[in-house]
């Protein structure tokens, strides 16, 4: 790196941390970023402060002399400060390339999840699971923690948990994990990647130079056929993952236990016992395939049954996805906002018998009609909020019209209180009032943190009276 020209194309928690190590390295830095807000030049001033010029306002043009392009993963690939690093030659990498180029002689090998929903709850799964075993590990990537600080920080770790967006695998061509599971494959990202194919494929690269294990979606065929398709070292396995019995090389579960048919060390048996579904938390459907995927990453490490079960026990899910905030007059109140697609909201709608659904907010082109005729024999009402929802109101007019429907138009701070307040109405004990919104949040809130939040917040404040009828 010392005295190459690097233009780091993007500010922020990628960016900034990726420009200080380059810096460190002796390279020759420029930062560029399109943008010019309060944020932006405050993270130039830091960045300047230490001798590294940025150019504010212009992200479109490439420095004179670059050598090499390293790029934040928002970074469409069409724009035009890339069309000139490949016209000129340059290689582009995003963070997680740069991780592992640096990454010194002995790292820690990579264990990485992708997929379209479940890779943060899979991924802190597969860190919980490795921590059982007594492993130094943790959960990095997209996930808080950038690989960048895992590989070049001060703690040493024996394997890393990894979990890599679609963005990131586009600009990470030369990885190569220990083993990787894509875990489903839905539309998503596509005005990014340009078409479901380009999504696919960047997905499909985390399996290349696999040397144990491609950990796929039995029930998703899409992710077996970028096993097929990956470039992966001699005698990597590919390891099917699925909620039925398992068949030879793939994880199942039978009769309520999670069972390995992959990794099985004594030959007498032809299948190992892991752990029980009610050890995962919580044991809907779509989360025990996320632990089936976490627990054959683990065993393809060489991790023991009774730490699968102990990790899986131990593990904690992340805010807002699937969290019980309440249980108020018999209605459980449940936080799924990070259900931010149609697919993640298909998942957790599958996971409750009776449901007064809230749900609504930016779209970003998908449609509702799949969604709400797998789900319409669950629902029990639907309240509606924010820019799309006559999208998903015509959806459940056309194939749950027996639903009652409450159509939310106000946008101020005090709609997810009415929200949840119209949703009680609705809501009978025994049913659950599930924020899933199959939709972005930007519209009215500032991230699906905040939408949870309120929601949450909205919940608690409700009173119980205990004499509502039944
Ligand atoms: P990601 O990191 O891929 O966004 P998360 O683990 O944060 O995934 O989960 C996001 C949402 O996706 C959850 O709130 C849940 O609604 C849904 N989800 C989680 N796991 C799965 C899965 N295996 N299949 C479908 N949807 C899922």
């Amino acid at each position: 790196m010392k005295d190459t020209a690097v233009t780091v194309a993007g500010l922020g928690v990628s960016g900034v941390p990726a420009a200080k190590v380059l810096h460190g390295l002796g390279a020759r830095v420029t930062v560029v970023n399109g943008t010019a807000g309060e944020r932006q030049q405050a993270e130039a001033a830091e960045l300047e402060a230490l001798g590294i010029p940025v150019r504010l306002g212009d992200g479109d043009t490439l420095p004179a002399g670059t050598e090499l392009v390293v790029t934040s993963p928002g970074w469409k690939p069409t724009s035009p400060l890339f069309r000139a690093a490949e016209e000129a030659g340059l290689e582009i990498w995003g963070d997680v390339e740069l991780a592992w180029r640096l990454r010194g002689p002995n790292a820690a090998p990579w264990l990485a999840v992708t997929g379209t929903n479940g890779k943060t709850t899979t991924t802190r799964m597969l860190a919980a699971i490795l921590e059982a075993a007594g492993l130094r590990t943790a959960a990095v990537g997209n996930i808080g923690v950038s690989v960048l600080d895992a590989v070049l920080g001060e703690r040493e770790y024996d394997v890393l948990a990894v979990e890599l967006s679609s963005y990131q695998l586009h600009w990470a061509p030369s990885i190569r994990p220990h083993s990787a599971a894509v875990l489903n494959l839905a539309p998503d990202h596509l005005d990014w990647h340009g078409s479901m194919a380009a999504y696919a494929a960047d997905k499909g690269r985390v399996y290349h130079g696999n040397k144990v294990a491609c950990v796929y979606n039995v029930a998703d065929p899409a992710t077996e056929d970028l096993v097929r398709a990956a470039d992966v070292e001699e005698g990597c396995r590919a390891i099917g993952f699925t909620l039925g019995a398992p068949r030879p090389s793939q994880f199942g579960v039978v009769d309520g236990i999670l069972v390995d048919r992959a990794f099985v060390a004594d030959r007498q048996r032809n299948a190992q016992e892991l752990a029980e579904t009610g050890d995962v938390n919580p044991p809907a459907p779509h989360n025990i395939a996320n632990a089936l995927a976490a627990a054959a990453l683990a065993r393809a490490y060489g991790v023991p049954p009774e730490a699968v079960r102990d990790g899986l026990r131990a593990f904690r899910p992340d805010a807002h996805r699937i969290a019980e905030v309440a249980v108020v007059d018999g209605v459980t109140y449940v936080d799924d906002s990070k259900a931010t697609n149609t697919h993640a909201a298909e998942a957790s709608l599958a996971a409750y018998p009776s449901v007064v659904w809230l749900a609504g907010g930016l779209a970003k082109g998908a449609t509702f009609d799949d969604l709400v005729r797998g789900a319409a024999d669950r629902l029990r009402g639907a309240v509606l909020f924010g820019a799309d929802r006559a999208l998903v109101r015509d959806a459940l007019a056309r194939h749950a019209p027996q639903v009652p429907v409450v159509d939310l138009e106000r946008t101020d701070t005090g709609a997810m209180a009415a929200a949840v307040a119209a949703a009680r109405g609705l809501a009978c004990p025994g049913d659950t009032v599930l924020l899933a919104p199959a939709c972005a949040s930007m519209d009215m809130f500032t991230n699906y943190n905040v939408r949870g939040d309120m929601f949450a917040d909205a919940v608690r404040a409700l009173p119980a009276t205990g004499d509502r009828p039944a």
